[in-house]
């Protein structure tokens, strides 16, 4: 069975403000092709560069490991999370909103879903909440949050995700970006931090 990458939207306040959205109601997502996968595990990332701004967004991923029910405890969905990067060509995106065409071009593209070091959900998720994760680009803070700050907790995004689209083993979910996204140019190196401590990095190309 191949992996279904589903991502959130504008799933911190700050974020949504940021780029001058409303703060959805409910759970608003989108999804990448599973050959948008690539680790950021010390490798390069080779991204578009004719298609304008592209973004970073980090993001807490999550994945499931069982055929989810509704109803099933979170902790026996997820085996495991990491963080991750959203690319998103910014100004393709920007354009498809005006047109109110869907998001794949700008979102879906190869190598637009980075992820970093999975680990084990059953060691983390007692503090999941408070734990603080940050992306640092070129050895500079330039996203941080945590968990907390999210407007569907991972339960709500779970239910919602199984009930419209259903969910099954090996998905992943990007649970959405917190403020201070950016640019990424070639050559920068992007660093992923949880609770402090480097799990993931890669090199622009
Ligand atoms: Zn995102």
């Amino acid at each position: 069975m191949s992996v279904n990458i589903f991502c959130v939207g504008r799933n911190y306040k700050a974020h949504a403000v940021e780029l001058g959205n409303d703060v959805p109601k409910s759970p608003m997502i989108f999804t990448k092709p599973s050959h948008a996968l690539v680790p950021m595990l010390g490798n390069e990332i080779e991204l578009p560069k004719d298609k304008g701004s592209i973004h970073y967004e980090v993001e807490i991923v999550v994945r499931i490991s069982n055929d989810y029910v509704p109803g099933m405890p979170i902790n026996q969905a997820i085996d495991a999370m990491t963080l991750g990067i959203d690319f998103t060509l910014r100004d393709v995106q920007d354009q498809l909103k005006k047109k109110g065409h869907p998001w794949l071009a700008a979102k879906g593209f190869k190598q637009s879903a980075a992820i970093a070091k999975w680990m084990k959900w059953s060691d983390l998720y007692a503090n999941f909440e408070h734990t603080p994760f940050a992306l640092n680009i070129n050895d500079k803070v330039v996203q941080q949050s945590d968990a907390s700050y999210m407007i569907f907790s991972l339960e709500t995004i779970i239910a919602h995700i199984e009930e419209n689209y259903g969910l099954g083993a090996g998905d992943l979910i990007f649970t959405g970006t917190p403020e201070g996204v950016g640019e990424v140019k070639t050559g920068d190196v992007l660093k992923a931090y949880w609770n402090n401590t480097e799990i993931g990095s890669a090199v622009i190309r």
